[in-house]
């Protein structure tokens, strides 16, 4: 891992290795190659902050409540593991669905069917978006996955792989997060129309590196983000539309979380990490470390990577050395309300500062 000191980067180091935010960590080549530079769909154009005479106080950010996010948290977990396409799915698209327009959102299902390589039957997939300011053309995407893995194969004892697994910090914890600023955002003083988006199958896999015998996995992952993406690139000259930033929240929730800078956010959104990061120094986040990489890998292939690939600039605020990472012990108590605060507080002063 390469560390730098200070807020500014110097050289870009990528290593060479990819891993993955829900992905086996065993050095296997990866089934989604690393993405092309951003082939935009609109022209790449990234928000800029406002500049001014003089510099201006920090706006605040959102009045987060800690507890609620948890209770949020909880409420999730409570329904069980919440595969793509099972029962536990439904309920939990049912409480989020119910949760977001109760607070005013417009919530819509983007459905399709995916093939899953190591399964007999397509499975119906459903990315849940949630509008807000919906006559904004210009928008913003805030984004987790809430699927959880269907094996917890990160455990040592492959016999526990298929306990019930909840994954509280992975996935849950950025629906929660939402859900909470859900509460916020409306009354936000932000330039742009904001859009939460909530991916399906980003770990509907089974033949994972651990399992497959190969010790290559060779199911697919990001289908939902993967589907999301294709159909933005697709609706161009229809919608009118277009996110000019994204941010993916995923295990950034636990208490102690090390947001370091990870390294395809770096390569394919390099303003929006420095606007990010800036931000979180300006209101004293100390989470959010100028400093990049992992212990895993400095690179994760996550979510935000199908974006970058239409077009639209997006990081992961993500700590892939979370310990509890696919493993049974990644339960609710291992979240902390305040961390969730503070990852808030970063976003929702970023998004009053872009113009
Ligand atoms: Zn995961």
């Amino acid at each position: 891992m390469s560390r730098v000191s200070g807020w500014l980067l110097g050289a870009v180091l990528l290593s060479a290795s990819a891993g993955a935010a829900c992905w086996s960590a065993s050095p296997t080549p990866a089934p989604v190659a690393p993405p092309p530079a951003a082939v935009a769909d609109d022209g790449p154009r990234m928000t800029e902050f406002a500049t001014g005479a003089g510099a201006q106080a920090e706006p605040a950010g959102a009045k987060f409540d800690p507890d609620r996010a948890l209770k949020y948290l909880k409420q999730l977990c409570d329904i069980g593991p919440r595969v793509s396409g099972s029962d536990g799915m439904k309920k939990q698209q049912e409480l989020i669905e119910k949760h977001f327009k109760d607070l005013g959102a417009a919530v819509t299902r983007q459905e399709f069917k995916a093939r899953q390589w190591s399964r007999k039957d397509p499975v119906a997939m459903t990315n849940l978006v949630v509008t807000w300011h919906p006559a904004k053309e210009r928008r913003v995407l805030l984004c987790s996955h809430y699927d959880t893995r269907p094996l917890a194969d990160e455990e040592r004892d492959p016999r526990s792989w298929t306990k019930p697994f909840v994954s509280a910090n992975d996935g849950a914890s950025g629906v929660a997060l939402l859900m909470e600023l859900g509460h916020h955002v409306k009354d936000l003083k932000t330039e742009f129309g904001v859009d939460f988006v909530l991916f399906d199958g980003e770990e509907y896999v089974f033949d994972t590196g651990n399992s497959s015998p190969t010790g290559v996995g060779r199911d697919r992952y990001f289908l939902g983000s993967d589907h999301f993406a294709d159909e933005y690139a697709k609706a161009k000259g229809v919608r009118k539309h277009r996110y000019e930033a994204g941010v993916l929240f995923d295990l950034c929730a636990a208490a102690g979380a090390r947001l370091a800078i990870e390294g395809y956010s770096w390569q394919l959104a390099r303003p929006l990490v420095e606007q990010i990061w800036g931000t979180a120094k300006a209101v004293g986040a100390k989470s959010f470390v100028a400093e990049k990489g992992f212990k895993r890998s400095d690179d994760v292939q996550d979510d935000h990577l199908a974006l970058n690939r239409v077009g639209i600039p997006t990081v992961d605020v993500i700590d892939f050395d979370y310990p509890h990472w696919h493993k049974l012990s990644d339960t609710p108590d291992k979240v902390s309300g305040p961390q969730m605060a503070e990852v808030s507080t970063v976003v929702t002063v970023w998004l009053q500062k872009i113009r």
